[in-house]
């Protein structure tokens, strides 16, 4: 019988929240609970949060406020707040929001069920915050039914020990833990039947996937292995850490033909001062290297990034090296954020902390220049035919169809719907700033 509660379910954050709020309501679903996108209809509201930067961290708590009137109408709601700003305040949340009753970390998702059970029991607020060896979250899947997706994540790893100076991952996610090669290519096997054309793999630092299983597969070897699973047309993958990216990892770009031509590879600052502050553990002239042997081997691949200004200390000379570097590599995309402080991490105890009004100022700089050149590289595409697979109706215009190109461009175009799971060749006719437009040949 189904319990007939609803659940609401709001996300912050990267794509590996988005992915970890899918396995969520899988799990839940599972348990009879459905998911609704009325917050009014809703027995229980739970967040998925994000605490990389203070602005999404802040988006939780404004969320958290406006949801006490639901409470105050319906005091058998249940509200819970999970993802990293749970796993990083535990206990502290729930002294701080009198109204929450569940707080649970990044890797207790698959108790979820059981810790709803408990509060609808007890009444009372619970907080599952513990790191296990053994990450249990890692292994819940959510199946799509079938034909329903064109596209999937699949997680591979989780966690992070790279400890970069500014960053709050490896406290929230816990250490790097790699999931066994045979569960991830089981599971995009059950994706391929389902009728899924495309998989995401998802890590943290993907390149140094398999590095603590014991005669497990590097990501390499992991790649060829997907790359023979039948039904699958496309794989990419992120996030992809410049350090780590091997020789044998650039060639499986020449090598694998299901492996797209596109590689987010964050950089972060251009200054090698900058890099090494941050413990990023390479060079910009390794990082420039990096991205011309990518091109040798796979013209055309797209390449964005991830990069931030202000970090403590960035004076005017490293921040002209950041924009330099941006010249000479000309990325498709960028993702640029103001460098934000966040307790517990090295950086944030730097005593050459950057004012606000000249990090929003470089980081228009930056993004002014990088407009640029994804225009440009756009336009460049014009009149140049492309493989693109179908994901669906487009969010830009009624009666059109949108797709992806393989260096991961989008594209918009006018078709019928039976097209949608499919792979097609389209010639572009027009390049914008942030798509394409293109024409069925
Ligand atoms: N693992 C990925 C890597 O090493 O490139 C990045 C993961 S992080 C969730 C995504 C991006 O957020 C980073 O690449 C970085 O640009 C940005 N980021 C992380 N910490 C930040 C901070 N304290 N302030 C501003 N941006 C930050
Ligand atoms: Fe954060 Fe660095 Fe790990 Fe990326 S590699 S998650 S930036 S610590």
């Amino acid at each position: 019988m189904p319990n007939g509660k609803f659940i609401y379910l709001q996300t912050f954050g990267c794509q590996m929240n988005v992915h970890d709020s899918e396995k969520m309501l899988s799990i839940l679903t599972k348990h009879d609970y459905r998911p609704t996108d009325d917050i009014h209809r809703a027995d229980i509201i739970l967040l998925n949060t994000c605490s990389v930067r203070a602005k999404p961290e802040h988006k939780v708590y404004s969320a958290l406020g406006r949801f006490k009137k639901f409470k105050e109408k319906n005091h058998h709601l249940i509200i819970g707040v999970g993802g990293c700003v749970a796993q990083q305040e535990g206990e502290r949340l729930l002294d701080r929001i009198g109204h929450l009753d569940l707080v649970f970390g990044t890797h207790n998702l698959h108790r979820l069920p059981d810790l709803i059970d408990d509060i609808q029991a007890s009444r009372r607020p619970m907080c599952a915050v513990e790191f296990y060896d053994e990450v249990r979250s890692l292994e819940i899947f959510p199946a799509p039914s079938d034909g329903e997706k064109v596209k999937s994540y699949v997680t591979i790893m989780q966690g992070c020990d790279n400890f970069c100076s500014f960053c709050i991952v490896p406290y929230v996610r816990g250490r790097e833990k790699s999931r066994p090669s045979e569960n991830i290519l089981g599971e995009i096997k059950a994706l391929s039947k389902r009728g899924v054309k495309e998989v995401t793999l998802l890590g943290q630092n993907v390149n140094s996937y398999g590095k603590d299983l014991s005669g497990g597969f590097t990501f390499p070897q992991l790649l060829a292995h997907s790359n023979e699973i039948e039904g699958i047309w496309r794989i990419r993958f992120t996030t992809s850490h410049p350090k780590d990216i091997s020789k044998e990892l650039i060639m499986a770009f020449g090598k694998l033909e299901k492996v797209c031509k596109h590689i987010h590879l964050p950089f972060q600052s251009g200054s090698d001062r900058v890099l090494e502050r941050m413990g990023r553990g390479y060079t910009r002239k390794q990082y420039m290297e990096k991205t011309e042997q990518l091109r040798e081997v796979c013209p055309g691949i797209g390449i964005t990034a991830d990069v931030m200004v202000g970090f403590p200390g960035e004076d005017e000379r490293d921040f002209h090296e950041t924009l330099d570097l941006i010249q000479r590599v000309q990325f498709d995309n960028l993702f640029s954020f103001k460098y934000s402080p966040r307790n517990g991490t090295r950086a944030a105890r730097y005593p050459d902390q950057i004012d606000e009004s000249t990090k929003s100022h470089r980081l228009e700089v930056l993004q002014k220049l990088q407009k640029q050149i994804t225009f440009k590289r756009n336009q460049g595409l014009e009149e140049r035919y492309e493989e693109i697979l179908v994901e669906g109706m487009s969010k830009a215009a009624k009666e059109e169809l949108t797709g992806r190109t393989s260096s991961n461009k989008v594209v918009n175009f006018k078709g019928s719907t039976d097209l949608i799971g499919q792979l097609l060749k389209v010639k572009i006719e027009k390049g914008y700033m942030n798509s394409l437009r293109g024409k069925i040949v």
